[in-house]
């Protein structure tokens, strides 16, 4: 029967059916394995099915399933915000939940912009992001993002924000062609000219991931945090993906020691169970609001949802009994080995990088391929050999984006590596 749900190619008919999570693995209706390597879109952590994480919900869902935000708080909301901001940097202590990460992206967009016109600064409207970077599919959160060829498919510019993109960290493929420690980490001062040249007094915030999957040079984020400061730039870590233990710290930012002023998380939240992100303000933008409209309109319908939270909650208690936060680095270094045997076997494949987690291994295809076309046929051959991947572009590389479970073994590791031994060679005879 044909299928009556609006695909990402409209046209395509063809997505395989799930109908069942184990672990690290999906079944779909055929009964086919699928060995879940970037945890969907980089959400699973603690594996599909775990049935305590369900036993939550439906109890949940029987007390009380849903009041609205501006009427009521409610319990597993309180509980996972403390457990949430407990973990966070200093200077954190309040969380807004929505059910998206382009929700969350919007309200730090709008946040930054808000906390600038309660200080009487009313000029401060512009948000500066990095090239190939993803913050969200709502108008706001696609503006900041920097893939380009996605903001062009759908017609839709001109965009609801004044963005300006600068560089992003790719030391292993710098496009400035330059080596690190003697390039001074231009990239990062990059962002000091884009003020300077946008007018410092027009600029809302710098919006970045800490990381996906690459490693930025030790001074990157710390120059980053400076020249915000310098120009009174408000800085938003994008921790939809990368956030709560994905890259072996509670958050990416603490890597370097650095304290944002937003912060966005999202996917490991529930790891799936229910859709759940939000955004954390620093107490510094908290009060700027408080104490000047005290309002802040961003309350979607369902913000801070008691199933959501539910499953959320559950989920970070499950994370923290089994110590899986704790044993994402380990894991980590595991992963990284594999992948950096796979960089030595294949020809076509020319680095892997990333923290904990969450990592990428690049793959140069022959001069003159079609990038695009590049990352749908690995997406493609990935499904046919039964790996569940995140696929992405830059320069002249294609590459995968890997973020298993956190409990991924020693042998699904291996297992992860057998299968990319496989999908690389059809892909370089493609
Ligand atoms: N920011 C980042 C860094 C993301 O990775 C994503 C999702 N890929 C988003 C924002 C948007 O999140 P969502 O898809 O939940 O709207």
């Amino acid at each position: 029967m044909a299928s009556a749900l609006v695909r990402v190619g409209l046209r395509e008919n063809n997505t395989p059916v799930a109908v069942r999570g184990q672990g690290v693995y999906v079944f779909d209706n055929t009964g086919k394995r699928y060995l879940d390597g970037s945890g969907g879109a980089l959400i699973v952590t603690i594996g599909h099915g775990v049935a305590e994480i369900g036993e939550a919900v439906a109890a949940q869902m029987k007390k009380l399933s849903y009041v609205f935000r501006a009427h009521f708080s409610n319990e597993p909301a309180e509980e996972l915000a403390q457990m949430l901001v407990s973990e966070m940097p200093v200077g954190f202590s309040r969380v807004l939940f929505t059910s998206s990460g382009s929700e969350a992206v919007e309200a730090a967009i709008k946040a930054a912009r808000q906390y600038h016109h309660e200080r009487g600064d009313h000029g401060r409207h512009k948000i500066i992001s990095r090239l190939d970077s993803y913050h969200g599919v709502t108008l706001g959160a696609m503006s900041a993002t920097g893939m380009h060829a996605m903001k062009d498919a759908g017609s839709w510019r001109p965009l609801q924000i004044p963005v300006r993109h600068i560089n992003t960290v790719r030391c292993d493929d710098c496009p400035f062609h330059l080596k690190y420690p003697s390039c001074q980490t231009f990239c990062a001062t990059e962002l000091e000219r884009a003020i300077i040249e946008e007018g410092p007094g027009s600029v809302a915030a710098f919006i970045a991931e800490p990381s996906r999957g690459e490693e930025p040079p030790p001074d990157y984020w710390p120059t980053i945090r400076e020249i915000c400061d310098r120009y009174g730039v408000l800085l938003i870590a994008d921790e939809v993906a990368c956030g709560l233990w994905r890259t072996g710290r509670a958050y990416c930012v603490d890597h370097w020691n650095i304290v944002p002023d937003l912060l966005t998380f999202g996917k490991a939240t529930a790891s799936g169970y229910a859709p759940l992100a939000g955004l954390a303000m620093s107490d510094k933008v908290l009060d700027a609001l408080v104490n000047g409209s005290g309002v802040f309109l961003h309350g979607h319908t369902h913000s801070a949802n008691p199933m959501s939270c539910a499953a959320g909650l559950a989920v970070q208690r499950h994370v923290r009994a089994n110590g899986l936060d704790r044993g994402v680095a380990g894991r980590g270094e595991i992963l990284d080995q594999a992948l950096r045997r796979v960089v030595a076997k294949h020809e076509i494949c020319v680095a892997t990088s990333g923290l904990g987690l969450l990592r990428q291994l690049a793959l140069r295809p022959p001069r003159g391929t079609n990038l695009t076309i590049a990352s749908l046929v690995l997406e493609a051959l990935s499904m046919r050999f039964g790996l569940i991947s995140q696929y992405w572009k830059a320069g002249d590389r294609v590459g995968f984006q890997l973020a298993p479970p956190y409990i991924i073994s020693d042998s699904q590791i291996l297992e992860l590596e057998e299968r990319l031994d496989r999908i690389i060679p059809a892909f370089a005879g493609w």
